[in-house]
Parts: C-alpha cells; structure tokens; sequence
C-alpha cells in the first residue's frame, strides 16, 4: 500500500475525524497509487492516521475510508459498514414502514463518495468518488446482503464525478429490470419514481417530513408549490385537505409524472389541483401584478450554489425568489422556504431570507426550522454533509 504523509501540522482534522485530505495538506506520495487504490496516511512524523481512497486528480486529494491504522479496506469492510447503515435506519421507528428510504448518506455514514436509495423492492446507487467507484461490486454485493433487494441501478451521472476524473455511468448493476414502473408509499401517498430518467436517485427523499407537515397544516388553504418536480408537496397538501394546490416547474416531463401522481391517487381530490409550466421567477412576478395571494408557499428550489465560489450569484437568487414569495403571502400567511446549496450555510441563508422579507416591507418571524430526514443523517464532525437547511416564516 502506498502512503500518503501530509505536511506539518495537517494531521489536525483527522484528529476530529473530519473525512476530507485537501491537496494543499499533502506532503507526498510514496510508492505507487492509481485513483481510488486505498492509501496509508501519515502525519509528517509518520504516525498513521488511517486509510483513505486517493484521489489525484480532486481538490479532495483523499478521503478517509477509516482512521483504524489496522483496518482492511476490503469486501468484508464493506459488508460491514453497509449492513450498519441500513441497521441505522431500521432502529429508528419513525423510518419503520417508509418504502422511499436512503441507505446509505456518504460521508455521514462512513462512506464517502457513496449514496444509496432505497425504493421498495429497487436500489438506487451514487458513487461520485474515485474510491467509490473502485469498489462498486463490494458496494453491489453489501447492499444485496444488508437489504435482500430484487435489483440494484446504478445513478452515477452527477457532476461531482467530473471533479473526481470520472466518467458518468449508469445502469442497471445487479437483477431484472423490472418492466412494471416502479412506485412508493409515502404516508399515504402513491409516487411513481423513475430511476432512470428522474433526477438524483428518482427522487427526493430529505423532503419526506416537510411534506408530511405541510400536510398537517394544509386544510383549508390556499397554496402555492414552486418547484413542485413530481408533485410530492402538492398531493401530501391535498391529502390534508387544502382548498387549492397550484404547483409550479419549469420541467415538462416533472409535471407529466406529477399530473400522472395525481391519477395514482384516486383518493385525491384532482380538481383543486392547478399545474404550470413556468419559470417561477417570472411567474411569481406575474402574480404580483395580478394581485394573486396565497395562504402558504412552498420554495424549493435547484442547488443555486454547488460550492462556495457561486454563493454571490446563488445569494441573489435566492433573495429574489424569497422577496417575491413574500409579497404573495396573505396577512398570517406562512413560507416554507429552503436552500440545498452546500456553498450556502443555514446563518447565511437566514441572512438572506431576513434581508427579502425587510425588502418587501413585510413583519416576519421563523416559527420553526425544517431540516431534512433521519435517513439523512449529519456526520457531527462534518458540518458539509447538511445539504437542506429549510425555515419556516410567518409573516403578519
Ligand atoms: N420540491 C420537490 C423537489 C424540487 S427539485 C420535491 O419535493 O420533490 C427542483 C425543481 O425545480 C426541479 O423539478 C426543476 O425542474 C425545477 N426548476 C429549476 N429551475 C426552475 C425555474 N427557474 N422555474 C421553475 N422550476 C424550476
């Protein structure tokens, strides 16, 4: 094995246990290593810190898989750290029953560069490291283990991969394609998910909770959805029994699969559903000057900032999009407003929610926070795996 030593005092954040080596805290490289090959790493006085995946090509020069300087990384370690997610999330009761779960959450599981999702019978995977794509059929063979799933597809078509020196790939990894399309119940709620085509893994699955308060609250009002993608907030609104669910994307073929929700859902009471095909930016504009309020609006939206250098550009987007959404709101009325921006933290996000509402002349407090799921767990010591920061605001 190779080992990686890193220069004086860059030892420090693998004290902490935080999973990421810079290129800048890299001393040398000695012996050979292709990407992904798993690495020694030492400190500058050579104590071994633990093993990690290389990855020469990335800012992320190297990404810790252990700090155990004894521990394989092998098929069995995978087996291992795979089964210990999945036994996470089967002790939380509040997942019991969930067919939409994630499995494994990178980082924030011990395994960077690794996602996996869960929906019913079907598995989704996202390797987006050097590392992880090395060791996709260990990957393949710890999930069919921990999960006894029917089939496994693979999603590895994020951008991330470039920065890695990867190649996008995806396929199906592991049983029979099913021919019948593939759904979920989500609390009461049937969701087609197209695993191929949709976006990420199929779905969003960190919005499960927000979607069952919005629920809880819905009865009666009038509600606005931007961003709606396949529907998930707009029919849990109707579940709970909203007067009007107007849902807003700029994606034909996301609105297709949302209408086609709709009709999975006989249930559902489809005529106060509205769907438009818009840019919410101009859309919301439009409202303003036909003078259209709302009860509650939901916002949210694409990643504006994938890193720290787009945060300026991701900032004003955001603003605008808050400032409008405030203007909208009837007197009481509440905004869910979100950011999954990993270049934009929740202090930030506040900033830039508060300076909308001063903006549009509106009296506005936070009445709750909303994160994302317990099968999206947040490693402590690894602040950058919280992707969705969510408030919620009322406005007098
Ligand atoms: N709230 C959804 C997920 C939203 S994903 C859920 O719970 O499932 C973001 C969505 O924003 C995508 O469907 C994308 O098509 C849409 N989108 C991106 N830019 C847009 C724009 N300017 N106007 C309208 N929709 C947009």
């Amino acid at each position: 094995m190779a080992q990686l030593i890193l220069l004086p005092g860059k030892e420090r954040s693998s004290f902490k246990r935080h999973p990421w080596l810079f290129a800048g805290s890299v001393g040398r490289l000695e012996g050979r290593a292709r990407p992904g090959d798993t690495v020694e790493v030492l400190s500058d006085d050579l104590k071994v810190l633990g093993r990690a995946a290389y990855s020469p090509r990335s800012q992320i020069r190297a990404r810790f898989w252990t700090f155990d300087p004894e521990e394989s990384v092998d098929d069995a370690f995978f087996k291992r750290r795979i089964a210990a997610a999945v036994a996470r999330r089967q002790a939380l009761p509040e997942l019991k029953g969930q067919q939409g779960l994630r499995l494994i959450h990178a980082e924030s599981d011990g395994l960077p560069g690794i996602v996996a999702d869960q929906y019913g019978d079907t598995v989704v995977v996202q390797l987006t490291s050097a590392g992880a794509d090395k060791w996709r059929k260990a990957i393949v063979a710890g999930l069919v283990k921990a999960t006894g799933c029917a089939r496994i597809y693979e999603r590895s078509d994020s951008d991330v991969r470039g920065l890695e020196g990867l190649e996008p790939t995806t396929g199906w990894l592991y049983g029979e394609p099913s021919s019948a399309g593939l759904s979920i119940d989500e609390n009461g709620v049937q969701l087609a998910v197209d695993v191929v085509g949709g976006h990420k893994t199929g779905f969003y699955l960190d919005q499960r909770d927000n979607r069952a308060w919005l629920r809880s609250v819905a009865a009666g009002k009038d509600i606005l959805n931007c961003f709606c993608y396949t529907g998930g907030f707009s029919l849990q609104a109707l579940a709970g029994g909203a007067a009007h669910v107007l849902s807003i994307d700029s994606s034909g073929p996301a609105l297709a699969q949302a209408r086609a929700n709709l009709g999975l859902n006989p249930q559902l009471p489809a005529e106060r559903a509205e769907w438009l095909e818009a840019d919410v930016f101009q859309a919301l504009r439009d409202f303003r000057k036909a003078g259209r309020t709302f009860d509650l609006i939901v916002l949210d939206p694409p990643k504006f900032a994938p890193s720290a250098a787009h945060a300026d550009r991701a900032a004003r987007a955001y603003k605008d999009i808050n400032l409008l959404g405030f203007r909208l709101l009837k007197p009481g009325g509440l905004l869910m407003t979100y950011s999954c921006s990993g270049g934009i933290g929740l202090e930030l996000f506040q900033k830039i929610v508060a300076g909308a509402a001063l903006d549009a002349g509106r009296e506005a407090r936070i009445v709750r926070r909303l994160s994302g799921t317990a099968d999206h767990p947040v490693a402590l010591n690894f602040p950058e795996g919280e992707y969705l920061k969510g408030l919620l605001v009322q406005v007098d």
